[in-house]
């Protein structure tokens, strides 16, 4: 057996933890009490109160808001009619960041999404309606193909609209943001219908050859104020680094958002009330941050990010936790750093806890602005589990009832373990990357592809309000 210098700590932590149901009952608030904590709806500003008043009750030092400006987006009504061959509505939402709208078109069954089906058929696409569903290995593309990808390319094919259908039967619509990459209205309107609509959609154009719809929509942009919260435990080496985890907080307003993001809010908080306790006997500083506004292009962690460049050089790690509470198989993403792999597999031998360990990149969540600023990066994520989508992530049914307080203890535990170790290491074997560094990791072929579309999406939004 490996030797444990934190077992009496370790045993304090999980003792806590599995004796409490306090991170459950911070759940149960956020979703039940705040609702969806979307940017923009009075849960949020109640959710981000919420968390600050508990960590300073935890004992936290300099726990406080940073205020967040940007270009959020109010959800109006928006209605989805089938003009011809019959005249019937089919119940839809509209996708974050989509502008407001009064569209007639045709609509182009574009099936899965695959990338090379939009290159071929561009010209087909030009002036119609795209349709295509969430399916995440379209045309059996290995990597996950994300949501925006697919907007992204009926966007520069000359689409006049978007239609997303959920690939999940009886899931209802799956929601998620089409902003720019740097925010504000996207260009065409995104909506999103069930997996039974998006089928008989598919029928009906299969049936008839053409059929003709009209969108219309008042959901529109304006600017916002959003929060992150961040707390610390300060470290007491003269020369203190820091450990940072967090999750983001905000849901998508169609949801509670209990698994998506909230079971890894929570999950850092619980690690945050624990570590507490060790306040004043740590070397280095562990910062707990609950960022705002991920869901419509990772705002929150993005401003973080900019605010405080000057100090990117001094944090030794940042661990996402968005969902942490709620995903199977946890373990250890890496965002390549084959340095840490050795470290954190002795560490798993020393805790007698095993974890997957996993290496791979990808922009999704609040530790990308991280990762691109050069902070070593890493995230709770499922490792070892191929997934065939975000089940009920992004749709209404993403509810508290669906979550386990041992998901949430695990998820706390493996943090605050992990942290700990962190903190206390004398020596850190990795540092900050440059840039040429970050953008070479990038520059793999899992990614390459998805880091050019969306530089050529980028590059198209520009040319665009160019020319307006
Ligand atoms: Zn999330």
């Amino acid at each position: 057996m490996t030797h444990n210098p934190f077992l009496t700590i370790d045993q304090q932590i999980m003792g806590d933890v599995y004796t409490s149901t306090k991170a459950m009952d911070n759940l149960t608030v956020l979703c039940d009490e705040f609702g969806s904590r979307f940017g923009g709806t009075p849960g949020e500003k109640q959710a981000a109160e919420f968390m600050k008043a508990k960590l300073e009750a935890y004992g936290l030092k300099n726990v406080h808001l940073e205020p967040i400006e940007y270009i959020g987006w109010r959800r109006g009504e928006v209605k989805l009619e089938i003009v011809s061959p019959i005249q019937k509505v089919i119940p839809c939402i509209s996708l974050p960041h989509s502008p407001p709208a009064d569209l007639t078109g045709i609509i182009m069954d574009m099936g899965d999404g695959a990338p090379d089906d939009f290159e071929t058929r561009a010209e087909e696409i030009a002036g119609k309606i795209v349709l295509t569903n969430s399916e995440v290995n379209p045309g059996g593309v290995k990597r996950w193909i994300h949501r925006n990808e697919k907007y992204g390319r009926a966007l520069m094919a000359g689409a006049s609209g978007f239609i997303f259908v959920n690939h999940y039967p009886g899931y209802g619509p799956a929601t998620g943001g089409i902003a720019p990459e740097d925010g504000g209205e996207a260009l065409i309107p995104g909506i999103s219908v069930s997996y039974e609509d998006g089928a008989y959609l598919q029928r009906l154009i299969k049936r008839h050859g053409q059929v003709n719809i009209h969108i219309s929509s008042s959901d529109k942009c304006e600017p916002m104020t959003s929060w992150n919260v961040i707390a610390d435990l300060p470290g007491q080496s003269e020369n203190a680094q820091v450990i940072m985890m967090g999750s983001h907080y905000d849901g998508h307003d169609i949801s509670q958002g209990a698994g998506d993001p909230a079971s890894g809010t929570v999950a850092v908080l619980e690690a945050a009330r624990v570590l507490a306790k060790y306040a004043g006997t740590l070397p280095h500083t562990i910062r707990f941050a609950l960022w705002g506004v991920e869901e419509i292009g990772l705002i929150g962690s993005t401003q973080y990010v900019t605010n405080h460049l000057a100090e990117m050089n001094q944090i030794r790690f940042y661990l996402n936790m968005d969902s942490a509470g709620a995903i199977s198989n946890k373990g250890i993403v890496l965002n390549q750093w084959p340095k840490l792999a050795d470290l954190f597999k002795n560490w798993s031998q020393e805790m007698a806890l095993e974890f997957g360990l996993e290496q791979s990149v990808n922009a999704h969540s609040d530790h990308y602005p991280f990762l691109m600023a050069g902070v070593p990066t890493g995230g709770i994520g499922s490792v070892g589990k191929k997934f065939s989508g975000r089940g009920y992530g992004h749709t209404k049914y993403d509810t508290l009832d669906k979550v386990t307080l041992t998901g949430l203890r695990e998820a706390a535990v493996l943090a605050a373990r992990l942290a700990l170790r962190i903190a206390s290491a004398d020596e850190w074997p990795v540092s900050l990357r440059s840039q040429d560094e970050v953008t070479a990791v990038l520059d793999n072929p899992d990614n390459k592809e998805e880091t050019e579309l969306f530089n050529r999406v980028h590059a198209f939004y520009q040319a665009a309000r160019q020319a307006n």
